[in-house]
């Protein structure tokens, strides 16, 4: 123990005292089925927005608003959808104190029972052996939602007050794009968000299953297409084969050019612009709790290009990779067909780090695509395009807010977390940042296998509980810091 501790055991104390109504209060929640990707389910998510509503009315928010987003933008089926609600609410206006402002959706990913799962997804299941909450939502993210209710309510019950302002932003499209959020926090920077120090986002998981993590980094992400045209229409292989320029040929060449088998990307000068590696980020490397073996257990396979846990990490999360992804117009089904397809369009991704610069690395791929096309002199048309970009986040990890959450961890789980960054995007990490110039956190409360996007979606009791106190936590080691 190298920190001055603070002393929050009333706190954990009084949080454990109330785990069967907090248990209740994401029953209540995962009871209502909030899947935004869903149309029919619509009303069930503005449902939701008006559940948060009242349990952060209960709890003495004040200044609840309900954002309302407008009509969803195509593709959608009802012309007249409407977006669900952001809902905004703050406790506390203290000048003298911190703002922290916390962000989660109460949106859901679709869910059936016919999928797979062993119990109805929109009912909370305790099983009291193991411990473990099962439920659509319960990790992703209503548990973490309510972690934020909950410390407030432990609050209240301790007659503390809260050590800085609290700023929610609880969104409902998160699962579908969160269509419409970042207008809306660009519209709010300089007004609701006003005097915001630092966002902290509960919406990710630990690494493995055992040793919690902070998050400091995510990897962005450039998809590019490439379609290759040649005959008017589709053609019979048995009259055109070897007598017409095949544009499937011509893709395969050209895709096989990008990425090598050991993972390398071999488009020229992206390498360049990748971050040096310090001594300091790399020594983070060195602690984290993760092996080969889990990865395999994750793909399924022994295929790993490496064997070391440093190098499987640094190449998941700092450095760029490339990944073909499929050819439209291909054929692609069982069989024999003879065809040659007249038009094909190739798709491909960069998953991007500091510091690439996007504009420049959507010249350096498209350049490189139409170089490699031109050298095979084939008459047909290439069209080499950038079709979405969303950017990469990475913090400073021995920052404030890192700091007191790796505080707060270590008071309830009495271990340090590993500070970890994650391969995907979380888009609205970025968003927060340079919308409102602030640091971002990201402090998960699920454990690596609680299956988020899948059937039996879990949450452990114990982290259920344990986030709460850590979330808690934190906003004291922040707020008093
Ligand atoms: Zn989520």
């Amino acid at each position: 123990m190298s920190y001055t501790k603070l002393e929050l055991q009333p706190l954990f104390d009084k949080i454990d005292e109330l785990k069967p109504a907090f248990i209740e209060r994401l029953s209540k929640a995962v009871a209502i089925p909030s899947v935004s990707g869903d149309e029919s389910l619509r009303p069930k998510v503005v449902d939701m927005a008006h559940f948060l509503v009242k349990e952060l009315t209960s709890l003495g928010f004040e200044d609840i608003q309900v954002k309302e987003l407008g009509i969803q933008p195509p593709p959608v089926e009802n012309p007249k959808l409407e977006l669900p609600p952001v809902v905004l609410a703050r406790l506390g206006n203290d000048k003298s104190k911190k703002t922290v402002l916390v962000y989660g959706h109460y949106d859901v990913q679709p869910a059936l029972k016919e999928d797979g799962w062993a119990t109805d997804p929109f009912t909370l299941v305790h099983d009291s052996v193991k411990d473990i909450l099962f439920g659509r939502g319960s990790t992703d993210d209503k548990g973490p939602v309510m972690g934020w209710l909950n410390v407030v309510e432990a609050h209240n019950e301790l007659k503390w007050e809260l050590p800085v302002n609290l700023v929610c932003c609880f969104e409902g499209m998160e699962e579908s794009g969160s269509v419409g959020l970042d207008k809306l926090i660009a519209q709010e920077a300089e007004a609701y968000f006003k005097g915001v120090d630092t966002v902290c986002i509960s919406d990710n998981y630990w690494l493995g299953t055992t040793k919690p993590v902070l998050t400091y980094g995510l990897r962005g992400c450039n998809y590019y297409q490439v379609s290759i045209k040649g005959p008017g229409a589709d053609l019979h292989s048995g009259i055109f084969g070897g007598i017409i320029a095949e544009p499937m040929t011509d893709l395969i060449k050209v895709l096989s050019q990008l990425v090598d088998g050991q993972g390398r990307i071999l488009i020229p000068g992206i390498a360049e612009m990748i971050a040096p590696l310090t001594d300091k980020e790399n020594a983070l490397y060195d602690d984290i709790d993760f092996s080969v073996e889990e990865l395999n257990a994750a793909s399924g396979s022994k295929t790993s290009l490496y064997s070391e846990k440093q190098d499987i990490l640094k190449h998941r999360w700092r450095y760029p990779s490339l990944s073909v992804h499929g050819i439209e117009g291909a054929f692609s089904g069982g069989g024999a067909k003879t065809v040659i397809p007249s038009k094909v369009i190739g798709k491909f991704s960069i998953r991007t780090v500091p510091d690439i610069e996007s504009n420049k690395l959507d010249e350096l791929v498209i350049d490189f695509v139409n170089k490699k096309f031109a050298e095979l002199n084939s008459p047909n048309v290439i069209k080499a395009e950038l079709i979405h970009d969303g950017a990469y986040w990475v913090s400073n990890p021995f920052n404030d807010a890192f700091t007191a959450a790796a505080k707060a961890t270590e008071d309830v789980w009495g271990v340090k977390p590993d500070f970890t960054r994650e391969g995907g995007s979380i888009p609205i990490t970025v968003t927060f940042e340079q919308s409102l110039g602030t640091d971002v956190l990201l402090l998960p409360m699920g454990r690596g296998d609680d299956g988020a996007h899948s059937i039996n979606e879990k949450l452990d009791v114990s982290n259920y509980i344990n986030g709460c106190k850590t979330l808690g936590g934190y906003l004291h080691y922040y707020g008093r810091g």
